[in-house]
């Protein structure tokens, strides 16, 4: 009757053990991802690229000036191009 009882122990033991490691293991996949996307800028990896209609730089969204110009938002990387744009309606980056 004692080695019954051994053994139900030592089940015991084998279970929480192997739990600590699947946890363990669970974590550790967890903690990597995150810690990747902590060292590239959330901003950035997120963020929507946008092309300046006006010299055709291409810069992040949050970075850009933006301008509602004939019920369309634009994106300019500054804002003289912005006002080139808004003023002059350079055709020459607007094709057909
Ligand atoms: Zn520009």
């Amino acid at each position: 009757m004692g080695i019954v009882r051994l053994v139900q122990i030592a089940v015991v033991i084998l279970l929480v053990w192997m739990g600590i490691k699947a946890i363990k293991r669970f974590m550790a996949k967890d903690a990597e991802p995150r810690r990747v996307r902590r060292d590239a800028a959330p901003g950035e990896v997120m963020d929507v690229m946008v092309q300046d209609p006006q010299c055709g730089t291409y810069l992040p969204k949050h970075e850009a000036y933006s301008a509602w110009i004939d019920g369309k938002e634009q994106f300019f990387c500054s804002r003289e191009c912005r006002d080139a744009y808004k003023s002059g309606q350079s055709p020459k980056a607007k094709k057909a």
